[in-house]
């Protein structure tokens, strides 16, 4: 394409001929580039090369290709990591979880980055969870206060990616890893006063009514589940 024709957005090649590309902008303007630019050591926006430095210009188009589908482990293949998250095998992330009936993906929002719009409080300061599981856990500590005398007490409910991140920093052993936690899609809480441990009244109430409002205790965090969190509860609707 002729220098002349260039319009803001096409890229713009230079260098002297016998030495070939030197470096590449992308055209502001009539009389602009930007280009990272290694005399300036950075990037820069610069006057557009004189006619006789320019290579050529070139204007980016999208292809037309189809969507290609993401490659997924199959079951029984070798573990997959990447960033050091493990990946699951076969089909979708989540897909396992919502067929379960468990707490997973929602709204099409990533784990941790849930918009507050999208999320409602359910009683003590600072805390949400997606708000029918919120609106669930509001009659469920009702229930819990007329046989106890108080309210659920929760140390912890929906935890951004940014919290997970910091909690997994400083409790590898027990915090899950960044970005697949339930509780960042604000669909677990962690509670105290008395639920937090085994066998007790506060416990077996608990396992006894909260999935009749939607919230279970996990099969991993029972006794000898594998992960043993008494305080753990999801809600799965
Ligand atoms: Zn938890």
């Amino acid at each position: 394409m002729p220098v002349a024709e260039a319009r803001p957005g096409d890229l713009i090649f230079t260098g002297p001929a016998r030495y070939g590309v030197r470096s590449v902008g992308i055209v502001l303007d009539d009389e602009s580039v930007v280009t990272a630019d290694a005399m300036a050591a950075g990037v820069a926006v610069l006057d557009r090369p004189e006619d006789d430095a320019v290579l050529g210009v070139v204007r980016p188009v999208l292809g037309t290709g189809s969507a290609r589908e993401v490659p997924s482990r199959a079951d029984g293949e070798l573990p997959w990591h990447c960033g050091g998250v493990d990946l699951e095998g076969g089909g979708t992330p989540g897909a396992d979880a919502a067929a379960q009936g468990a707490a997973g993906p929602w709204g099409g929002y990533p784990n941790g980055m849930i918009p507050g719009a999208a999320l409602c409080p359910f009683g003590p300061e600072g805390h949400v969870l997606r708000c029918d599981a919120a609106q669930a856990y509001r009659t469920l500590s009702e229930r819990f206060a007329r046989r106890f005398g108080a309210p659920l007490c929760v140390t912890d409910s929906y935890r951004t990616f940014d919290a997970q991140v910091d909690l997994y920093r400083r409790k590898p052993a027990l915090a899950a890893v960044p970005g697949t936690s339930n509780h960042g899609w604000g669909l677990a809480v962690d509670l105290c006063g008395g639920v937090e441990s085994f066998g007790t009244p506060e416990h077996r109430w608990m396992r006894a009514n909260a999935p009749a409002r939607g919230w279970v205790h996990p099969a991993w965090a029972r006794q000898g589940g594998g992960r043993e969190e008494p305080w753990h509860w999801e809600y799965t609707g």
